[in-house]
């Protein structure tokens, strides 16, 4: 059985006074029914990760390099988010493979280190509006899963989120039905390729404009086992709501 995930990315927003909303989430969600993850930006991880230490919220990075250590200016290292009490990476979200030209080979290697490190990693896939109006989504999602996913990956070391680049930020959401074809799509590619146990294992989560408004339809999906969270995880009355909806 897949434990749901509400996970909130933060993005590049946020100051300590920000944590305040991350306070509230704490002690408004002592026991939450679905696993709860904010991905605050670096440099509040550690800040965040005392604040829920204890609590049934994890914390985690939004990228990481693919070396532990060395002369790489700017760079954060999968090790250093451990230290910094991370327990999730996000990796290979749109805007990173945009802004960084990050391709599927990059996010394989980040997955390895994430692993090495003991990290969970989020790994995110999904096609532009230009893709789908083309109708090469399954096409473009298919290679980015077969190209981002190393050998090894399990239900307890990876998360896959579907998030269409045309979805995030902009408040416009795919049908139901083509959330589920989406999904019912990965999860067969991780079944080729894993087997049916496995493959049974890794937790899908859709992303791209959830809010509390929407998220309880998006989660009654089969094979949408939770929300990658940006916009609506800033805020703990909003980000509480879709952690209510996808308990219930
Ligand atoms: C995201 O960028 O991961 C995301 C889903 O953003 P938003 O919820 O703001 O669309």
């Amino acid at each position: 059985m897949r434990r749901r995930l509400a996970a909130g990315n933060w993005k590049m927003n946020g100051t300590r006074a920000n944590l305040d909303e991350l306070r509230a989430l704490v002690q408004a969600h002592p026991s939450p029914g679905c696993d709860v993850l904010i991905c605050p930006p670096a440099t509040l991880l550690e800040r965040a990760a005392r604040l829920c230490e204890g609590t049934a919220i994890s914390c985690g990075g939004q990228d990481c390099h693919t070396e532990p250590k060395g002369a790489h200016t700017g760079d954060i290292s999968a090790e250093m988010l451990v230290d910094a009490g991370a327990e999730y990476v996000i990796l290979g979200h749109s805007e990173r493979r945009a802004d960084h030209g990050e391709t599927d080979d990059m996010v394989d290697a980040k997955v390895q280190a994430a692993w090495r490190a003991g990290l969970v990693a989020i790994v995110c896939v999904g096609e532009s509006e230009a893709q789908r109006d083309a109708g090469d989504t399954l096409k473009v999602v298919g290679a980015q899963l077969a190209g981002s996913l190393p050998e090894g990956a399990d239900g307890d070391n990876v998360v896959v989120a579907y998030e269409p680049i045309w979805a995030i930020g902009t408040g416009r959401v795919p049908t139901l039905g083509e959330i589920s074809e989406v999904h019912d799509f990965i999860r067969a590619e991780l079944t080729d390729r894993f087997g049916p146990e496995t493959a049974d294992s890794i937790r899908l989560l859709y992303g791209g404009s959830m809010n509390p408004g929407n998220a309880a339809e998006i989660i009654s999906v089969a094979n949408v086992d939770g929300g990658l969270v940006g916009g609506a995880s800033l805020k703990a009355a909003d980000f509480g709501a879709i952690i209510d909806a996808l308990s219930a």
